[in-house]
């Protein structure tokens, strides 16, 4: 079975991962390099941290043990950090990750119900845990043990590089121009980018790969390829590239402000929700911030050179917690879009009509994307549908009254 998967972020190499190794020939194909759009652009905390309803927190919970399943198939897992993640409330009324004053409490009860791993601990275990972060005025403390943050470009080269020793081919700087339906399968004209042109663009929410980069970035001739089955994973611009085979796939794109810390000195180890800042270690030695708050100061056209104001104010927010980022400046930003369906939750699975269609688009793609690998490459293998993809099919969209769903990170 030929199958060509759009878009090499960590939703579609693990899906081209995993349906190469099921006996598949695939082309994974970016108009990029392998993970230089969102997936290089995330807070990448692997949870289930709240996401309900129950079948999507356990998709998620679910997806972070599918990192370890695909760590243990390749024999290496170095963009898994098992650091676990501290959350706390403060004693004054601050919002945690969504969570207003004394819900905490209520938040680790309904998941420790539901099976998920976690717990209240006090300030002392809290300390042990993560030594270099202030706790002193947590009024409220939670502990995941089984969380994680992903090193996504990392993951993304390691997937890449073990399709391709199974044989998997790759084309990288190369557009899905169009996609076609013949009578058995699909056509596409691929054409190449100029990488030398600059960077890929970030093009504003909705606006296709093709509208993004202009005319004048392709260059030579196009080229025809045929397939028996197409995976379209290709993040924010999915709506877009489905488009060209006649699919309406409703996304709602927002964006997100990431700013990274140049390295310092006894820097926290684990993911860490104080309440008006969440931070992780970045490689390199220095901490990534973000806090949902300041995402509305930038937007499609914001520089991430450069950093916007909202960079120091993440800054000055961490400093309060941990006092070694004292030592630390901001050393860059990064605006990433969030490939968010209209309602919040996956696109997944065979689209029905064209047959040879398979959409792979969601928010949490970094918890999600292994997982996705193993449940989309069964089912483009088998021609089975996979039970467990049944909630999040496109056709749930043909229902009227189409809602919003969380918009918050993880
Ligand atoms: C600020 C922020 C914080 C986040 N935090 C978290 C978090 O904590 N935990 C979590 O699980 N998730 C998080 N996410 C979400 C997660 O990062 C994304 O869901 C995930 O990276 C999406 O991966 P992807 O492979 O679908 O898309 P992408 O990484 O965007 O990859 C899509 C690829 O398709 C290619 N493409 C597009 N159009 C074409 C075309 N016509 N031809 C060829 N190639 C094409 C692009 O070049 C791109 O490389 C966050 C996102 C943001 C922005």
């Amino acid at each position: 079975m030929r199958v060509a998967v759009i878009g090499a972020g960590v939703v579609g190499a693990s899906i081209a991962y995993r349906l190469q190794a099921g006996g598949a020939q695939v082309t994974l194909i970016d108009a990029a390099g392998p993970a230089e759009e969102t997936t290089a652009r995330s807070s990448a905390w692997l949870n289930g941290n709240d996401k309900p309803p129950l079948h999507y927190q356990q998709l998620n919970a679910d997806g972070i043990e599918a990192h370890r399943r695909l760590g243990r198939d390749l024999g290496t897992a170095q963009w898994l950090h098992e650091s676990g993640c501290v959350m706390f409330e403060a004693e004054q009324a601050m919002p945690v990750h969504g969570v207003g004053p004394d819900r905490l409490a209520d938040r680790v009860a309904r998941l420790a119900a539901s099976g998920y791993h976690a717990e209240l601990i006090d300030r002392a275990q809290a300390r042990e845990l993560e030594p270099t972060v202030d706790f002193s005025r947590a009024a409220t403390l939670a502990w995941f043990a089984r969380e994680c943050w992903a090193d996504g470009p990392l993951l993304v080269r390691t997937l890449v590089e073990a399709g391709e020793a199974r044989g998997m081919v790759t084309r990288f700087h190369t557009v899905v121009y169009s996609l076609q339906s013949e009578t058995s399968g699909a056509t596409m004209i691929l054409l190449p980018v100029e990488p030398s042109r600059g960077a890929w663009p970030r093009a504003r929410a909705g606006e296709s790969a093709v509208d993004a980069m202009g005319d004048e970035r392709f260059h030579g001739e196009g080229e025809l390829w045929a397939f028996d089955r197409v995976v379209v994973a290709a993040g924010r611009f999915t709506d877009r590239v489905a488009a060209r085979a006649g699919v309406r796939v409703p996304l709602a794109p927002t964006y997100g402000l990431l700013a990274a810390t140049t390295p310092f000195a006894d820097r926290p180890r684990r993911v860490v929700y104080c309440p008006n800042v969440h931070f992780r270690p970045e490689p390199g030695g220095g901490l990534l911030l973000q806090d949902d708050s300041l995402d509305l100061t930038v937007g499609a056209a914001t520089p991430e050179s450069p950093p916007p104001p909202g960079c120091e104010e993440l800054l000055a927010r961490a400093r309060a917690y941990v006092p070694a980022l004292a030592d630390a400046s901001i050393a860059s930003a990064h605006i990433g879009t969030r490939p968010m369906p209209a309602d919040g939750y996956p696109i997944v699975g065979n689209a029905g009509c064209p047959k040879w269609l398979t959409i792979a688009v969601t928010h949490s793609g970094m918890t999600l994307g292994p997982l996705l690998g193993e449940l989309v490459s069964r089912e483009v293998l088998s021609g089975a549908p996979e039970e467990r993809l049944a909630p999040y099919r496109l056709t749930r969209f043909a229902a009227a009254g189409v809602g919003r769903g969380s918009q918050r990170d993880g």
